[in-house]
């Protein structure tokens, strides 16, 4: 097995989860087993708890981990289901040698960051893995931060030991200064100093850069940098990112990488068909459709980088470029509200958490129902449908979520409000999953007849999910009376999972996150079918 290291140096933002998602799509392409994961350096002990306004979503595993938002591209790119073991961050591998340290594991010596913490994570680098003939680890943040010093370390001694193969790619920045009419390389030799201060030499530098790189600055980057030429990579942007992978074997990255393990490219044949077919797709599409995104999070997009990538991925699939216009419920009243949102062909409701913002969604809702315009509520989104349903349809006075008000009618509530305790930890027992939280991939079955099964074209779904609070059981023929379906229930019958309407064009509420499992390579059917419904509005 090879290890592959991923550092970057000169800024952040460089994407680096794109590049390492992008080299493990060629790896794949060319039928290696490939394995990624992310090593982050903030102290945070995982990011289940940090603000997606500073970090962007949180994405969250079949087996229920709540990690960063890399895995998502790392899982679209490769098709392939991430781990709770593919991301680790510095707070989780401090905390672990704390806790061993307090269980006496250490024998009362000293603990430091060299051996103890640098051993940690050496052997998060080495756990888990099977039979790949590649992993690559990205590792998050800039070389020269005080954070990643460990994890440098660490790498130094893995390529140190002489019985391990392995790569290090740095990926750099280089600015074009207008004024010089130049590319400069200085701030790519600095990083790399940094690297060396460390005991690293990288064997590929790839650069990311605004401007087509001359011949000049690589052969620079090559003598300055001790790196071969062919192994300068020009990392230029791309206009769709899935084009990336195309566009950086174009330029070497995949045959460089493979002569540095030791391996002849002409023997590993690289098939880019279906992503070359998918560019096709994406460069065809005739139609634009416009959905309106009604959240929270909306300045920076990151937060709902799933959800972004998902309705892309159903709009190529329809042929349709999709203009999402992001909403912040919190900033508008329902009058601005209504303006933005009457130009739009869908409206979508993503998840989320707290209270501030939920009457805008809520009354956008009612928009949606009352107009016939298609309507996908996600998770927060599902459970505001609920609430809207019952305080509008059927007149349930103060219906609300527990979540956001003390009500004795809450359509919306924790299980504990309506489910014998009993059978709670049963249901715990078996999923193995107790915690608050649901969190993680839950079968659901899907009522035959109904909207939702035509989509899935199949009975038996299995989705992710993130969320504490659940539809109400005992309302649920109130609902129905009135034309509301719950078309989608948990194995046990006990949690609505889907919501529907009969009368209405396109009208679908979901308990899970839909987006967590659209692949560009297989878009995800809820995605598709919405944009059909939006494109024939
Ligand atoms: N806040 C809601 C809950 O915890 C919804 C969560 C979400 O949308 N992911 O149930």
């Amino acid at each position: 097995m090879h290890f592959v290291f991923i550092t970057g140096g000169v800024a952040s933002s460089l994407g680096k989860g794109i590049a390492s998602a992008s080299l493990a799509t060629l790896l794949k392409s060319r039928k290696f087993k490939v394995r990624i994961r992310k090593l982050d350096p903030y102290l945070n002990v995982d990011p289940g708890t940090m603000s997606p306004y500073q970090h962007g979503e949180v994405y969250v595993t079949d087996d229920g981990a709540e990690t960063d938002l890399d895995l998502g591209h790392y899982e679209r790119f490769t098709n392939q289901s991430a781990k709770q073991s593919d991301s680790v961050s510095s707070g989780k591998i401090y905390s672990n040698v704390l806790m061993k340290e307090r269980k006496g594991d250490y024998l009362g010596s000293t603990i430091q960051v060299i051996p103890h913490v640098t051993n940690e994570i050496k052997s998060f680098i080495h756990s888990d893995l099977k039979n790949e003939d590649i992993a690559i680890y990205e590792i998050g943040g800039t070389v020269g931060d005080i954070e990643s010093l460990p994890f440098l370390e660490a790498i130094r001694q893995i390529r140190n030991d002489k019985n391990i193969s392995s790569a290090l790619i740095h990926m750099t920045y280089i600015p074009y200064l207008s004024s010089a009419g130049e590319l400069k390389t200085k701030p790519t030799q600095h990083s790399v100093k940094e690297l060396l201060n460390a005991g690293i030499q990288p064997n590929i530098i790839m650069c990311r850069s605004e401007q087509p790189i001359d011949e000049d600055s690589i052969s620079k980057i090559s003598l300055f940098c001790n790196v071969k030429k062919e192994s300068v990579i020009p990392a230029l942007n791309a206009k769709s990112i899935y084009e990336v992978p195309s566009l950086y074997s174009k330029y070497g990255l995949d045959e460089a990488l493979l002569k540095q393990l030791g391996y002849k490219p002409k023997n590993h044949k690289l098939n880019l068909k279906p992503w070359i077919d998918l560019q096709k797709k994406i460069k065809k599409r005739k139609h634009k459709v416009k959905i309106a995104v009604v959240g929270k999070y909306t300045n920076l997009k990151d937060s709902y980088k799933s959800l972004n990538e998902a309705l892309v991925h159903g709009g190529i699939e329809n042929s349709t470029d999709v203009n999402i216009q992001w909403i912040n419920s919190e900033k508008e009243n329902n009058n601005s509200l209504m303006k933005k949102l009457k130009d739009c062909n869908g409206i979508l409701i993503p998840g989320g958490f707290g209270i501030r913002g939920i009457n805008g969604k809520i009354h956008a809702i009612k928009y949606a129902r009352e107009n016939n315009i298609p309507f996908f509520g996600i998770c927060l989104g599902m459970q505001l449908a609920v609430i809207e349903i019952a305080q509008n349809v059927l007149k349930i006075k103060n219906a609300h979520s527990s979540e956001f008000k003390k009500t004795t009618k809450s359509v919306v509530g924790l299980m504990t409000e309506w489910v014998n305790k009993n059978k709670i930890e049963k249901r715990d027992k078996n999923s193995d999953k107790g915690g608050t939280m649901r969190l993680g991939a839950y079968k659901a079955i899907l009522k035959k007849n109904s909207k939702i099964f035509s989509i899935y074209k199949k009975g038996v779904i299995s989705e992710r999910h993130r969320h504490r609070y659940e539809v109400n059981q005992k309302f649920l023929s109130k609902f129905e009376n009135k034309g509301y379906y719950f078309s989608g229930m948990s194995p046990d019958g006990l949690l609505p999972e889907v919501l529907e309407s009969k009368k209405h064009k396109w009208f679908i509420g979901v308990q899970f996150h839909p987006e967590l499992k659209s692949r560009p390579l297989d878009p995800h059917p809820l995605f598709v079918s919405f944009i059909k419904a939006a494109i024939n509005d």
